[in-house]
């Protein structure tokens, strides 16, 4: 896809939308867009494919089929965040560091591929420029995307 300008809440839109059937009825979903947010230039399928990886992972950790799933935006000076949050049991200490190895799951054969936050990382880091960050608790896990908003 072409490197545009985009509107960020679009895309997280049209990935909800697209992901709806997967949303077990238990969850929640919950939008805290920041109505100033400016737009971006960036991959808008590429982005999109950030949003559905760390939404996958997020209703994965509320397996239950219960919880809230928050999708959160905000900026700075130079640059806008998509938080992706969950209320699932969090990411243990020990496998933190591993969580974004290619091929490194905790998901049964055939449930997991361990790409998605491979994939992820190198579409925000390598092609855009961004950061991905988390912070991890039981019943409060958030995956920050952070992209430039000038172009790079
Ligand atoms: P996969 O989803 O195929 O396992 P990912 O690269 O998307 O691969 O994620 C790697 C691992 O990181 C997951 O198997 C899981 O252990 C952990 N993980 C990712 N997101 C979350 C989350 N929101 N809550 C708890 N664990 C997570
Ligand atoms: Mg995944």
């Amino acid at each position: 896809t072409p490197y545009q300008t985009v509107e960020v809440h679009e895309l997280l839109d049209a990935t909800l939308t697209m992901m709806q059937a997967k949303i077990p009825a238990g969850v929640r979903t919950v939008k805290e867009y920041d109505r100033t947010l400016p737009e971006i230039p960036a991959y808008a399928a590429e982005l999109n494919q950030v949003w559905t990886n760390l939404i996958d992972n997020a209703l994965a950790a509320m397996h239950d089929g219960g919880g809230v799933l928050t999708l959160r935006t905000g900026h700075e000076a130079d640059r806008v965040f998509v938080e992706i949050a969950d209320t699932g049991p969090g990411i243990p200490e020990e496998i933190r560091p591993r969580i974004f190895e290619p091929f490194f799951t905790t998901k049964p054969v055939g449930e997991g591929t361990g790409l998605g936050l491979d994939i992820s990382y190198r579409i925000v880091v390598n092609k855009h420029h961004g950061d991905i960050r988390v912070e991890s608790a039981p019943g409060d896990t958030r995956f920050r995307v952070i992209l430039p908003i000038a172009a790079q």
